[in-house]
């Protein structure tokens, strides 16, 4: 005998995502602002200002992608439990990328998953990680490798907050947003060329497109099964420039700047992208201090280290490469020699 459960339609989890000056939010329930004290000095009066509920707690973890652990997954938990929260109660993520990919863990797991909203406060996790229920935490054996899928109810992109960013994180942000542009949007890309995204209204039309783009490629393929690994577009070469760094020269869109070139040149190897596209990728890339060079010790291991990504498969290694500007090719067929020719024009 055989029972089916038809699952399919019992929750809809759409949501939707605001990219404007923060509105007043009125709860009924519980709230708990996740936030570190970085963002909690410079912001958490303007939305304190904003924000209404029976109850707000605000719950700071220590500032940095070190403290993306189970520990602090651990003090989120224990602080709802201090405060008698339920599955009713509501978890604000107010950070950048790091506090939101931990509280919406956080809230996957408290009894068996609550409601949680986006305030990101970064440019890079407003165009990127607030969007897509991607949510989770490090652990000694890689970069957020543990976690779950869990969408928000919603998402609040205020340009206001990145006036305060650092000029090397708001470039980090640019990166992930080139990335999209490339992979997925011709135009978008051609409009980024001669923006200026110093202008806020610009600033806020980038992000809007970019957070479009990635909604698209969501909607489409939620768990990552297909398309949405091609937003790893610049990250297969870039994680392993992570890797051999340490982590510490770096911030993560810097070393997807320059694995977005890397790509694109093994891209114009394999006939799928003119020269020029590249360089202008290349060019637009360096007009926001992004690097775009590094020097590679060694070719075989860097090589070898394709391989500890989680996202390559065991025996293949799968390339996210640009199909001319607005496109993308995922191809998993790449003989290593090809690939070591391009690696060998990275040595210096
Ligand atoms: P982050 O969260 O560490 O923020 C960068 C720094 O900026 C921190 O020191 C932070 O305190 C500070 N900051 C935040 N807002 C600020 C503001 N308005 N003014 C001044 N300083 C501010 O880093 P990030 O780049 O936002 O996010 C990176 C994280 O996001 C990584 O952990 C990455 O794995 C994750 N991520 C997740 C997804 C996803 O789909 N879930 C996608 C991309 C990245
Ligand atoms: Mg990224």
């Amino acid at each position: 005998m055989t029972v089916d459960i038809d699952l399919k339609k019992t929750v809809d989890t759409s949501y939707k995502i605001y990219i404007d000056a923060l509105p007043a939010l009125t709860f009924d329930k519980k709230v708990a602002v996740v936030t570190n004290p970085t963002v909690s000095g410079l912001h958490l009066d303007y939305l304190l200002e904003r924000l209404e509920a029976p109850a707000v707690e605000v719950i700071t973890l220590p500032d940095g992608e070190q403290y993306k652990n189970w520990e602090s997954i651990e003090t989120v938990l224990g602080a709802l439990f201090e405060a008698r929260f339920n599955r009713s109660s509501l978890l604000i993520a107010f950070g950048g990328g790091v506090i939101g990919d931990m509280t919406g863990f956080a809230a996957s797991i408290f009894q068996r998953g609550i409601d949680f909203i986006q305030i990101p406060t970064t440019l890079l996790s407003q165009v990127d990680a607030s969007v897509g229920g991607k949510t989770g935490i490090n652990n000694r054996y890689g970069k957020n490798l543990v976690g779950a899928f869990h969408q928000p109810i919603a998402v609040y992109a205020d340009p206001h907050f990145l006036a305060t960013l650092p000029p090397r994180e708001f470039a980090a942000g640019v990166a992930e947003i080139v990335k999209m542009a490339v992979t997925f949007d011709a135009d978008f890309f051609a409009w980024l060329e001669t923006a200026d995204l110093s202008k806020p209204e610009q600033l806020a039309e980038a992000v809007a497109r970019s957070v479009k783009t990635k909604a698209a490629v969501v909607a489409q393929d939620e768990k990552e099964r297909g398309l949405r690994a091609a937003l790893n577009y610049g990250h297969t070469f870039g994680h392993v420039i992570e890797n051999e760094t340490n982590y510490t020269t770096y911030l993560h869109g810097e070393t997807v700047a320059i694995g977005m070139v890397m790509a694109n040149r093994l891209a114009v190897a394999l006939g799928l992208m003119e020269a020029t596209e590249a360089e202008r990728v290349e060019q637009l890339l360096q007009r926001y201090g992004l690097p775009v060079r590094y020097a590679i010790a060694d070719v075989d291991a860097f090589y070898e280290a394709f391989f500890l990504d989680k996202k390559s498969g065991d025996n293949s290694i799968t390339f996210i490469l640009p199909q001319h500007l607005g496109g993308v090719e995922m191809r998993s067929d790449i003989p290593r020699e090809a690939v070591m020719d391009i690696l060998r024009t990275f040595t210096e």
